[in-house]
């Protein structure tokens, strides 16, 4: 029997992504496992990431933490889906909700069906079949079952600093030792090259089996020091910069997330209880720093709370995010854009991969593990990034020099074979595993006008009497079950304050 030996897991920096791991560490780590982490408050954090997905459920809920507490320590709201405007072309809005769309019919899917029925000239748009569509549009916001069956998904908003402190005071609660101070160097094994210390600019020296790389962009440790190299996607997704700025909330307090195309890249509004979350992604080869500022602080729906703060980075991800003694989560493993909020997920995703594999024995663990880790992340990263590439080379804004060049920028090769698969039969490919569905893609391709030239013949097998009723059954019954919800605005008072029940 082999000897037991509990794990020392030193976690490098403090943002969303390493007050997330050191949670989940401090939840489910075996007893006796040491668990610290080393952020400097002189560097702070990116202090963006405030948009989710309806994946985080299972992050808060493995934990336990208790959703109103939740909302209400991190200034929360709801969010049902995100709004893509002027993408396809200036004026046409379409949104990319959460949960299903129409409901199924014998063998297929409901797209087979809208499909045919297009053709035949019935079909009406999609948000008329989509239940958080209909809500997120008239501000509306509900909390349980839907006549589509299941529940109404929903993911938030929030404010990613609270969510950070939110995410420390359970992790201190549970014996994280928190460090404060600046890395300055990292201590490797002159054979193995495995990490041995981190060595702070004060002077202390932090020991540890295994290490954890959290420092977001910087990734001082998985690139500064085991060099684990990058794939670089901006020839996918050129945008390299972004600025983000608060304002005041006014207006619509809407449960979605809007993503605007401007001149040469988008901008996010994100709407929280206290304030309104805004930034602007762009690419530095088409418009200027002073434009981008410009154009953001021209377009918020209320008065800036702080100057805007400038991001720079590069589209990919690490080749490996797993090497030697240290794991990559966060920014410090690799960034896309923000247009579908998956970063936080992706940090969600991989903890719950590393948590199926936790190291044990003084944290060593197989090179097949490591390998089986680095290709799931491989795989994932791929997917989305291909889901992301479709909102850009799908766009009809003709004679903007951005849209024009990611309209005819080559694209990768299981986006080009998705694609040609469903123009031919309305077919959505989606593997084992990838995060998007065939809804979701199925939405932001008819969205963006990519137009499918056929569909499944055994669509046509039903009386076309049978596909009208299921159309026109679907859309009542949505619309009937959505007219009574209570706005947002109402629903998340009542609820953080206990007047709603879960
Ligand atoms: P950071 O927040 O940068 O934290 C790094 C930590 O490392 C800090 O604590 C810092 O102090 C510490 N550190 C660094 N160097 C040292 C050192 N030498 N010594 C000690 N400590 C050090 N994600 C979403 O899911 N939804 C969104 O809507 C979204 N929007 C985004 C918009 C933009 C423009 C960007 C850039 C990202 C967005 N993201 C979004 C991604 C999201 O912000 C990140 O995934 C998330 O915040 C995690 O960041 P992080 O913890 O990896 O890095």
């Amino acid at each position: 029997m082999t000897e037991k030996v509990s794990t020392r897991y030193v976690i490098a920096g403090g943002g969303t992504a390493g007050w997330m791991i050191a949670a989940a560490l401090a939840r489910f780590a075996p007893p006796g496992t040491s668990i610290s982490l080393i952020e400097s408050d002189a560097i702070g954090t990116v202090g963006v990431g405030e948009a989710t997905i309806p994946q985080i459920h299972l992050f808060n809920r493995a934990l336990g933490f208790d959703e109103r507490e939740f909302l209400r320590k991190t200034r929360g709201s709801f969010k049902l889906g995100i709004e893509f405007d002027g993408w396809r072309r200036e004026g046409e809005a379409y949104m990319h909700a959460f949960g299903p769309i129409g409901r199924p019919l014998g063998l297929l899917p409901f797209q087979q069906y809208w499909l045919r029925a297009k053709k035949a000239g019935f079909a009406k748009p999609l948000q008329r079949y989509s239940m958080n569509e209909l809500a997120a549009r008239t501000i509306r916001m509900h909390r349980g079952k839907t006549v589509q069956g299941g529940e109404m998904p929903y993911a938030y908003h929030f404010d990613a600093g609270l969510y950070a402190e939110f995410l420390r005071a359970f992790a201190e609660a549970r014996g994280v030792r928190r460090i404060e101070g600046k890395i300055g160097t990292v201590e490797q094994d002159s054979e193995s090259g495995d990490i041995t210390a981190l060595s702070l600019e004060s002077g202390p020296l932090i020991e540890g089996d295994f290490f954890i790389d959290c420092t977001g962009f910087r990734a001082l440790l998985i690139d500064g020091a085991l060099e684990a190299g990058f794939d670089d996607w901006s020839n996918f997704l050129p945008c390299d910069r972004a600025l983000a700025v608060p304002c005041e909330g006014a207006g619509d307090f809407t449960p979605y997330t809007k993503a605007i195309a401007r001149k040469a890249g988008w901008q996010w509004r994100i709407p929280l209880q206290n304030r309104i979350g805004n930034g602007l992604v762009y690419c530095s080869k088409y418009l200027s720093d002073d434009e981008a500022s410009e154009t953001l602080l021209a377009n918020l729906d209320g008065k800036p709370t702080a100057d805007p703060r400038p991001i720079q980075f590069t589209t990919g991800k690490r080749r490996e995010h797993w090497k030697n003694n240290c794991l990559a989560v966060g920014l410090a493993a690799g960034f896309m854009e923000p247009m579908e909020s998956t970063s936080i997920h992706m940090i969600q995703s991989a903890i719950s991969r590393f948590l199926q594999v936790l190291p044990q024995h003084g944290g060593k663990a197989e090179q097949a593990t490591k390998d089986w880790f680095n290709d799931q992340a491989t795989f994932e990263w791929e997917r989305i990034r291909d889901f992301l590439v479709l909102h850009y080379t799908a766009n009809e804004r003709e004679g903007q020099p951005f849209w024009d060049h990611v309209r005819n920028m080559e694209l990768p090769a299981t986006l080009t074979a998705k694609l040609e698969q469903w123009k031919a039969s309305g077919f959505i490919h989606r593997e084992h595993e990838e995060l998007f569905t065939e809804v979701g893609w199925f939405q932001v391709l008819v969205g963006q006008g990519v137009e499918a030239e056929g569909y499944n013949p055994i669509a046509d097998a039903v009386p076309e009497a049978d596909v009208r009723r299921l159309l026109d059954q679907t859309e009542h019954a949505l619309v009937a079950q959505v007219k009574p919800m209570p706005s947002h605005i109402d629903f998340l008072q009542n609820y953080v304050t206990g007047k709603t029940r879960s």
